[in-house]
């Protein structure tokens, strides 16, 4: 079928013009993937992820480009690591270059190009929306007790699916949803999950102290308290409830957009920007602060015409997303694209290249291999990693990590990619309701007048 849809000569024999197939491609934002019932959560909280996940590939180690969400959102855009990108490691003061995007090769291409994005810190200013005719970033909701602006899953979902009505195909059709980010408040209607623990916390009953600041140091941060919670299962039970909607929202996404193209003419990936920490390290609540596995962990999926499904225990990386599109809908990948084209060597059932691959927030920097990362803090103290010192680890694939002696292959690669640098783009500073929005989803310190919105 691809073969057909390359050349010229079929479409002439055929007497119709083939279209490519369209593409659908999802961002959850902070989802981890151990959180998801395809990657073993024991409570129901994705039955339409799931559901999908029987049809597809399910990559069971993709690794995040970063734990921010404009870096991490850039890098799928144009399969560039975070130090090859000019937004870099920045949330909202920098913007996307000119370059090639996903989007715009899409476009060039004939595709109809829409986005629906859910969260501040993606809308129009950072410049991912470079080839898309339709760029929606309104973000008409506030939390229900404090000012939170982003979209939930529903209005996202209306938008999109109202959008489909009329789009032409092929079509390449972007949903961010925003709601597991905190803070963690979904409709009362899915208040119903336990909260339990991921694998390697140990019990953690005693009451979390209130911080007053944004990063959830052994406590809870402050964009994240609700009300007299003070348990961390209690916020494990609400980030669960945020999941459960947005896959009700996603549920209704795929139909509208499976009825839209014809289900034998779609390509569907999902995947999340970054996890979060619900304790691990005597982190709660948050991401943007490290590159370990709870924060760059995610899912990633793969649902495309011909492509047996089944599960992948395969490095791959938020890089090799667009090369993988791509390549799906028989569109050649840009020169400078670092990812790889995931489908070939699974069809082929030969196994991916050894590859290190990088998870980056500028201020720490890891490399991982397929059960090793190597990890340097090159600005400020986290933990028990002081500023400019090195660690390295063995991780699992439930996501688990521990100490372990360094491999020096990995260890070089990550010295090398730190020297790496593409200069950053700034953007417009933010306007005064921006700040607002970005200290409401706890990007900026409450306290903070000047606009840093890569504080989180
Ligand atoms: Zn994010």
């Amino acid at each position: 079928m691809l073969a057909l849809l390359s050349s010229g000569c079929d479409r002439r024999e055929s007497g119709e013009p083939q279209i490519r197939p369209s593409i659908l491609l999802v961002t959850f934002d902070t989802l981890r993937a151990d959180h998801l019932g395809a990657y073993g959560y024991p409570e129901p909280v994705s039955p339409h992820f799931d559901a999908l996940a029987e049809r597809g590939v399910l990559y069971e180690r993709a690794i995040a480009a970063s734990s921010r969400t404009a870096p991490s959102h850039a890098t799928i855009m144009t399969s560039r690591y975070v130090r090859d990108h000019s937004i870099r490691h920045h949330n909202g003061a920098t913007r996307l270059g000119d370059g090639t995007t996903l989007a715009r090769i899409l476009s060039a291409q004939g595709y109809a190009t829409a986005a629906f994005v859910s969260n501040a810190v993606l809308q129009r200013r950072i410049g991912l929306d470079a080839g898309f005719e339709v760029f929606d970033d309104e973000l008409p909701d506030r939390e229900y007790n404090r000012r939170v602006y982003e979209r939930h899953a529903r209005g996202t979902t209306d938008r999109a699916v109202g959008w489909l009505y009329a789009a032409k195909r092929p079509f390449f059709l972007w949903v961010h949803y925003n709601d597991p980010h905190g803070p963690y408040t979904p409709p009362r209607a899915y208040w119903r999950f336990s909260g339990v623990a991921p694998a390697g916390i140990e019990a953690d009953g005693e009451p979390l102290p209130v911080l007053d600041r944004q990063r959830g140091w052994r406590g809870i941060p402050s964009y994240q308290v609700l009300g007299s919670l003070r348990l961390a299962r209690q916020y494990r039970a609400l980030y669960a409830g945020e999941i459960r909607y947005l896959d009700d929202g996603l549920g209704r996404l795929l139909e509208g957009v499976e009825a839209a193209a014809g289900a034998e003419q779609l390509v569907i990936l999902l995947t999340a920007d970054h996890g979060e920490s619900l304790g691990e390290g005597g982190f709660f609540f948050s991401h943007g602060h490290a590159t370990t596995p709870e924060l760059c962990r995610v899912p990633l999926l793969v649902v495309a015409p011909g492509l047996d499904a089944g599960r992948s225990s395969a490095l791959v990386h938020h890089v090799d997303i667009l090369p993988t599109l791509l390549d799906l809908v028989g569109v050649d990948a840009p020169a400078e694209a670092a990812g790889l084209a995931l489908a070939r060597p699974w069809r082929a059932g030969t196994p991916l290249p050894d590859r290190v691959v990088f998870a980056d927030i500028g201020a720490e920097v890891a490399a991982y291999s397929e059960d090793r990362f190597h990890r340097a803090r090159l600005v400020g103290d986290l933990g028990s990693m002081p500023e400019g010192s090195r660690a390295s680890y063995r991780w699992k694939v439930d996501g688990t990590w521990s100490e372990a002696p360094p491999d020096p292959v990995i260890a070089e690669r990550l010295e090398t990619y730190i020297e790496r640098e593409t200069p950053e783009n700034w953007a417009p500073e933010p306007g005064e309701e921006d700040q607002e929005r970005l200290r409401a989803l706890g990007y900026l310190e409450p306290t903070g007048d000047a606009p840093a919105p890569d504080a989180h």
